[in-house]
């Protein structure tokens, strides 16, 4: 809401007035000492809560062995993460990066490079969809399309042809001489919680296999676990040539990975790509520690389960509050809320029962709790919903009478 006039932080971000100091579980305390409910994680990042012990003991641990070491030189743990993600993926080769649009840069290089060294270096542009969110470099903002983000910071970078989400025909008609991919979310969480049907994905898979195009799936949100699934195009029956993954994967620490079929990748020789701080050694360890415990059996069946009470217990909330919300939408616990009212007015009523949620495109607000959340935690924040709709509900009775 309001940001101090003494600030030096870069004022590119519209923060809340609110400070925190410690997380533990589903929950955040503030600088008040406040207990906040959170359903943020992060935007989609601590997907095992705040100070997990099994993260944590994993943190320290590597803290008092080793830091960093750059990519010179070999990366045991670094192996043995990529040979894990590979495991229970559809990947053979993982390069590790720091940040969702780091490992979409590397989703978009691979991508090109393949046709480049097949002898096609005119085929580098590649198709993406309306509504979708794939990161703030230039080359991930173009690949964006928004025109909002884009303003002010010259021509976009070429190479990105965008098309409506679910529309084949639009895609048939975008595929040329130079088409190299297709990139698109399994479920887009900027956007709006939006999702396209099992069909299109199938299509546009049997696209790509028969125009010799790369599926890029950008699992940078949905992935690790956040739809019900370790990635969510395993509930598509449909699995991509390349895959960048990030917010979830280190559990809070940051990390990326783009993974891709040796045959995608064939192109990437030493040299064709590199990064400092890739691979991380802090990084790997607590990405290691993520996987231990989301591999663990009846993860996924837990959240499954916490999906549908906090999708049933939301819809019976619309039921009650019809004049401020409309429709739950999405998969796993990448929840979205469509609100009647403006939805950045209720993320703000939320926050005031200290339930904390993040906004979407659609005037939709996601519910992203952390995937070890508890039934009673959600029935705390459908709760908090609740007592929030009613509160808006006579904001908007006042609202009619005073006019
Ligand atoms: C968050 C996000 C990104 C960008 O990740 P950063 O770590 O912010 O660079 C890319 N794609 C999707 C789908 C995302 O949700």
């Amino acid at each position: 809401m309001t940001k101090s006039a003494t600030s030096h932080l870069l004022p590119v971000f519209a923060r809340v007035d609110l400070g925190f100091e410690r997380g533990e579980g589903a929950w955040l305390i503030a600088t008040n000492g406040e207990r906040y409910l959170d359903f943020t994680s992060g935007v989609a990042v601590n997907a095992l809560g705040h100070c997990h012990p099994h993260l944590v003991a994993a943190l320290q641990e590597q803290a008092t062995k080793l830091w960093h070491m750059s990519n010179l030189f070999k990366s045991p743990d670094g192996e043995r993460l990529a040979a894990r993600l590979c495991e229970v993926s559809f990947a053979d080769l993982v390069f590790f990066a720091n940040s969702g649009a780091e490992a979409m840069e590397c989703a978009i290089k691979i991508t090109r490079k393949y046709h480049a060294a097949k002898g096609n270096p005119e085929r580098y542009r590649i198709i993406t969809f309306e509504g979708a969110f794939h990161g703030r470099t230039l080359a991930t903002l173009a690949a964006t399309g928004s025109a909002k983000y884009l303003e002010g910071f010259g021509p976009p970078m070429d190479g990105f042809d965008q098309v409506p989400l679910g529309d084949l025909d639009a895609v048939k008609k975008a595929i040329g001489p130079h088409t190299a991919g297709i990139l698109i979310e399994p479920l887009q969480g900027e956007g709006g919680v939006r999702a396209a049907p099992h069909a299109f994905f199938k299509a546009l898979r049997q696209l790509c296999d028969d125009k010799g195009l790369l599926l890029i799936f950008d699992e940078v949100q949905t992935g690790m676990g956040r739809t019900g699934e370790l990635f969510a195009h395993k509930r598509l029956g449909v699995t991509p040539d390349v895959m960048p993954l990030a917010k979830a994967l280190g559990g809070g620490f940051p990390i990326g990975a783009c993974l891709a079929t040796a045959d995608a990748a064939a192109g990437m020789t030493p040299g064709s790509h590199g990064s400092t701080f890739g691979g991380n050694p802090l990084a790997v360890a607590v990405a290691n520690a993520v996987l231990d415990v989301m591999l663990k059996p009846g993860f996924f069946e837990h959240v499954q389960k916490m999906s549908l009470l906090l999708k049933q217990k939301l819809a019976s909330v619309i039921d009650r509050h019809p004049d401020v919300l409309a429709e739950v939408r999405g998969e796993g616990l990448l929840i979205g809320l469509k609100a009647v009212v403006p939805s950045a007015d209720l993320v703000t009523a939320l926050r005031a029962q200290n339930l904390l949620t993040v906004g979407a495109g659609e005037n939709v607000v996601r519910f992203l709790p952390p995937l070890i959340v508890t039934e009673t935690e959600i029935e705390e924040a459908v709760q908090r919903l609740d007592r929030a709709c009613t509160a808006l509900s006579g904001d908007q009775l006042k609202r009619a009478a005073g006019r």
